[in-house]
Order: structure tokens, then sequence, then C-alpha cells
């Protein structure tokens, strides 16, 4: 298939690509690294008449440590980012879930930025910045990842408004992350997704933060009071995990009955956590 027609606006700058987002509102849409919007056009998923090209918009491809966060620039490429020694040192969560990101290939034009405001509900990089507690900022506002993600494919951002950068919170003294899914291939898209960021102090959990996606629209919290305060505990971890699918209805797809699905989402919490644990304690 090919795009229905529309006009071709190569942003020069973040101001330009917001004022023409602002004259065309639902009508335009920001390119980034196409990975997902093209495949959208050729299938005419998405008939924007207008596209921002945002790829020559200096300044967003930046990845630097900022006040206790790893800051992204929308127009990192994903393969760049999984490269950096600094987010492999300060924000490991980010680049063991990039690692699982598509391929080679998609990572070299996909962007952080893009697959962040693609929002798609098994997408990686949208969970791990939700168990990070991670934010968004955008051309308006500064936005916390769990109020970001609003439905599948659906975010906060309005019409007019652009992802200028992520902020990934950098790991502290004590801290351990894991991130677990299971794909029927590498570099599909995942049928059940968890990530958990876990922080140890005198050998017991100070703070644990599990999410999960790819069973839900949009990643999803865990409760894991059953965790704090005590070392790790695999029965603890495991009842985690069937709180988790207990909080979950995936819908049923071609690889996986929801209860299946739902089996899934148990085991890869329980796996996240252990593994965040070993990383923690060591
Ligand atoms: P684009 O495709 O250019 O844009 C995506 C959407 O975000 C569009 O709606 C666009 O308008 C919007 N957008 C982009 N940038 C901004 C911005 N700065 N402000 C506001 N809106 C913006 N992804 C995964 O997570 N996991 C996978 O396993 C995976 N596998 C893939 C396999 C293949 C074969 C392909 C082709 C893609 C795969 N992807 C996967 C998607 C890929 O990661 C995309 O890179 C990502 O989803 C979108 O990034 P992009 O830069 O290409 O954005």
């Amino acid at each position: 298939m090919k795009p229905a027609p529309f006009a071709y606006v190569r942003a020069g700058s973040v101001d330009h690509a917001v004022n023409v987002l602002r004259e065309h509102g639902d009508e335009a849409k920001p390119l980034a690294g196409g990975q997902s919007l093209v495949p959208a056009l050729n299938m005419r998923l998405a008939r924007p008449s207008v596209l921002v090209d945002l790829n020559r918009v200096g300044g967003l491809d930046a990845i630097a440590e900022q006040n206790g966060s790893i800051a992204v620039g929308a127009l990192a490429r994903q393969s760049a980012v999984l490269r950096a020694n600094l987010v492999r040192e300060r924000c490991p969560l980010l680049t063991e879930a990039l690692g699982l990101v598509g391929h080679v290939v998609t990572r070299n034009r996909g962007t952080v930025g893009g697959s962040i405001a693609h929002a798609d509900a098994a997408a990686e990089l949208p969970l791990a910045l939700a168990a990070l507690g991670g934010s968004i900022v955008t051309s308006r506002r500064v936005v916390a990842a769990n109020d970001f993600f609003v439905a599948g494919f659906v975010t906060a951002l309005e019409p007019d408004e652009l992802l200028l950068s992520t902020r990934w919170p950098t790991c502290r003294a004590g801290e351990g992350s894991a991130f677990e899914e299971f794909t029927p291939r590498h570099g599909d898209f995942a049928l059940a997704a968890a990530a958990c960021v876990l922080r140890v102090e005198n050998g017991l959990v100070a703070e644990a933060r599990v999410a999960v996606n790819a069973v839900t629209q949009t990643p999803e919290l865990v409760d894991t009071a059953r965790l704090i305060g005590q070392a790790f505990d695999d029965e603890a971890a495991h009842e985690v995990g069937a709180t988790a699918a207990s909080m979950v209805d995936p819908p049923p797809n071609l690889h996986g009955s929801p209860a299946y699905r739902r089996s899934l989402v148990a085991t890869l919490v329980a796996r996240a956590v252990a593994r965040a644990w070993e990383r923690a304690a060591v």
C-alpha cells in the first residue's frame, strides 16, 4: 500500500514544528524515526494531511545526566542510547529494555522519543520508564510517565505538543533492576512483559517498583508491599507475580489465551523481582 497524500514539512526548529502542528491540529503528525509511523502511513492506519519531519531539528538527540536522571532527547536513536556507557552505568534498566526493542536496523532509525510517543501497549521503553518512575518533557510541561500513557497508542500529548526529552531516574546505592518479557521470536512485540526496580538497605528491601505491560493497555504498577522490609523471599516474589496476574485482563491473541498470558505475567514478575534483588544485593 502507499500512504494517502500528505504535505511534507521539514521542521527547522522546535518552534517551527509546534507552529505547524498548532496550525493543522489533528491533521498533522510529527515524524521521527518512522519505524512505526511509516508502516502506519503505508497501511493507511494513519492519514495525516501534514507530516512534520523532526529529523533535522537540532539539539534533540542529546544523552546527559541531569539532576538524578538521564535526560534522553526525543530524537536520540535507540541504537545510540543502547551503546551509551553513561546509560549502561547509570540506568541499566534502559539499556536492558533497549536491547529487546525490534532489531538493529529499526533501532538505528527508531528514536526513544518516538517509542514513548507511539505508546504501543507492548513496547519496552514505556514499561521501563513507568517502572523507573520517569517523566516526559514536552514543548509545554513535564508529565510523569504514569500520567502520560492514557491507553494503547494514546498519550497525554495534545495535537500541538511535542515530546522533547525523557527523564530516566539514575540508579541509587543498593538498587537493582531487571526487565523480563516473553516474545514469540526475538525482536517481536512482547506477549507479556515485566520490569522491576528494587532498593536494598541493610539487607532488606527498602523500596520496590514493579510494572507490567503488553497484557494491559498502558504500563501498570503492581502492589509490592509484600516485598518491603524483608530479605528476598521467593514466595513473596511469586505472590507479587500472582497479584500482577490477577489485575490484568489480556485480550486473546494469536499466540496465547488470556489465561496463558496471565500465567506469563506471574512468572515474568517473579523472575524480574528475583533478578533485581540479585543485582541490588551485590
Ligand atoms: P515514528 O515512527 O516516527 O513515530 C511514532 C509515533 O510517535 C508517531 O505517531 C509520531 O507522530 C509520534 N512522535 C514521534 N516523535 C514525536 C515527538 N518528538 N513528539 C510527539 N510525537 C512524536 N518497538 C518496540 O517497542 N518493541 C519492538 O519489539 C519493536 N519491534 C519492531 C519491529 C519492526 C520490524 C519495526 C519496523 C518496528 C518495531 N518497533 C518496536 C517500533 C520501533 O521501536 C519504533 O522506533 C518506535 O515505536 C517509534 O519510534 P520512531 O522514532 O520510529 O517514531
